[in-house]
């Protein structure tokens, strides 16, 4: 999964770049939070329930057993796969064993030449220390250190970029039509490097840049944009020192100094080749040394408002090597036709990430990243899905597609391949169920992301019951779950999706920040109760099952955001 740290509250998520600061106080929304009225699920059609299960469907129902979950995770989170990173040899043997997992349970393989493997393609850029920034000081080019002074915040797409431009300085680099705010009047960027300084204007009224909370031009992906639009070549972001006291600078250059891996092909971000640079405080103070206004004059005039932007007759020179790699790994994927012989050509596809992290900075001496929550959990879910589907006397009436997607903990980028290059109709895909981080938490029941969202939530509140547990209220709205796994990337696409997620409470998210994305996170984890685990995967089954046979397919509760995207994008 994809969580957002307390520390980390200013960085967006939405994607690997920007950076955001929360003028807002946790507090408020936890008590806003708290007084959430409670959600309203749309209700579905569902089959006879009860009796059904008892019968026909027991056996299989029972095949999803707490000695098997556990045994997957068991091998998942070993060590000798190394924390599964996306493109390693662990993450090779993960899918391998997927892959026979299904081919037991006799599913059909529909990836790449009648395979299980769906390859998806990956590109990764680095940028080499040896890139160069200079900044001109009466006349002299002075050379900035990588990482120390500055950061790339999307590296480019060709190899290398050599260029020098003149620089204006465009206070928060603001353009707020709304406010009559515009950092841009009367200025000519074109073809320039703007300098801004992250932040906006402070205001204590809830009508101005939404008074002591963050407005949307705080967020540094805006202020990009907002310089390209206007015809710069470059945009640099100046930190303050005052975004220190949430985050230090270390913490901002594990951010922005990792390799960016990405789609290789990827449609969606085509033309994103912008380059943005983030400078640290000090290289800010040199920025500005001999420019008509001092670094202290700016540090003032954006804490009283005033700041203002102008000319700076000076350079700055740069030369950024890009180191390219490409990537190739797959996500793994094993079909169950439905029994109807209309129907069949739904398909209702259930999906858990089998990568992590992979190998990073020892903790107690270890240096394995294990994902064993994160998310072999979910990927043992799925296989034990697949495996009690393979065993019902009659299959559901419609397909049923099981796929282990790669790259999660890159982006959602597994996911976002697969719809970008379905094997299945999106116009026939009608759901999707999405398992990540199962088996911790409150074990009396569950957070269903979604829930009020479509049908999937009345199915799902139903299923739950079903197996004696119960229905927990989001109550970490603020980290926009819904939005960060990787049924996003169908949610997208306007099917109905559901995360049905491990039972967390806002006391126990304490917890959650000593093992998440952690070597701690293994199969010894404390937290794990593979009893519950087995109930929650058991409910994703009954769920799963009623609406493979319900008469009509899930649907968007009218009204919803995502109600109209299939349609959308379609045009
Ligand atoms: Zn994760």
């Amino acid at each position: 999964m994809y969580f957002k740290f307390p520390l980390l509250l200013l960085i967006i998520a939405a994607g690997l770049v920007g950076i955001i600061i929360f003028k807002d106080h946790l507090d408020d929304r936890v008590s806003a939070a708290n007084k959430a009225e409670p959600v309203k699920i749309p209700s579905a059609e569902i089959p006879e329930i009860s009796e059904d299960i008892s019968a026909t469907h027991l056996a299989a129902l029972q095949s999803i057993s707490s000695s098997d979950l556990r045994r997957h995770v068991v091998f998942l989170a070993d060590d000798s796969l190394q924390g599964r990173d996306t493109g390693s040899r662990g993450a090779r043997i993960a899918a391998l064993y997927i892959s026979s997992q299904f081919d037991k349970f006799g599913l059909r393989p529909v990836g790449e030449n009648g395979s299980y493997y769906q390859p998806v393609y990956l590109s990764e850029k680095k940028i080499s220390a040896d890139s160069e920034f200079k900044i001109e000081i009466d006349g002299e080019m002075v050379p900035l250190k990588y990482k120390d002074d500055f950061l790339v915040v999307t590296p480019p797409n060709q190899s290398g970029v050599e260029v020098t431009h003149n620089l204006i300085f465009t206070a928060f680099g603001i353009q707020a039509s709304e406010y009559e705010y515009d950092d841009f009047k009367n200025l000519d960027v074109k073809g320039r490097a703007t300098i801004y300084v992250i932040g906006e204007p402070p205001s204590e009224d809830e009508k101005y840049f939404k008074g002591s909370k963050a407005s949307q031009f705080l967020n540094d992906s805006t202020k990009r944009r907002t310089a390209k639009e206007n015809g710069a070549a470059v945009a640099i972001g100046v930190v303050l020192p005052e975004l220190f006291e949430q985050i230090s600078w270390g913490g901002i250059q594990n951010f922005y100094a990792r390799s960016k891996i990405s789609l290789k092909n990827d449609v969606s971000t085509a033309g994103e080749d912008f380059v943005a640079i983030i400078l640290h405080p000090d290289a800010g103070e040199l920025l500005f040394a001999g420019a008509e206004r001092s670094f202290s004059d700016i540090k003032k005039t954006a804490s009283e408002g005033t700041i203002q932007s102008f000319e700076m007759n000076k350079k700055i020179q740069m030369k950024l090597i890009v180191e390219h790699k490409q990537i190739e790994d797959s996500n793994v994927a094993g079909f169950l036709e439905g029994s109807d012989p209309v129907l069949k050509s739904e398909v209702i596809v259930f999906t858990a990430h089998y990568d992590h992290v992979g190998i990073g900075t020892p903790v107690k001496g270890d240096s394995i990243y294990n994902g064993a929550a994160d998310n072999a959990s979910g990927t043992s879910g799925l296989m034990e899905l697949a495996e009690a589907f393979s065993l019902l006397p009659q299959r559901p009436k419609r397909s049923m597609l099981f796929l282990a997607v790669t790259a999660e903990e890159k982006g959602l980028l597994g996911s976002e391949f697969y719809v970008q290059n379905p094997i299945f109709p999106l116009a026939k895909t009608m759901a999707n169920f999405n398992l990540d981080m199962l088996g911790i938490g409150d074990t009396s029941g569950v957070v269903v992301y979604g829930i009020e969202r479509s049908t999937l939530g009345d199915m799902m509140t139903r299923a739950v019951k079903e197996v004696g547990l119960e229905i927990i209220p989001d109550e970490l709205p603020e980290q926009r779950i819904f939005y960060r796994s990787d049924h996003f990337s169908f949610v997208k696409r306007g099917i109905p999706s559901i995360m049905p997620g491990f039972g967390i409470r806002r006391e126990w998210f304490a917890n959650f920040n000593k093992f998440y994305h952690q070597p701690s996170d293994d199969a010894n984890l404390s937290y794990f109760n593979f009893g519950y685990m087995k109930k929650h995967v058991q409910a994703i089954f009954l769920a799963g099952l009623w609406i493979a046979d319900a008469e009509k397919p899930p649907s968007w509760t009218p009204g919803d955001e995502f109600e109209n995207a299939r349609e959308a994008k379609k045009k």
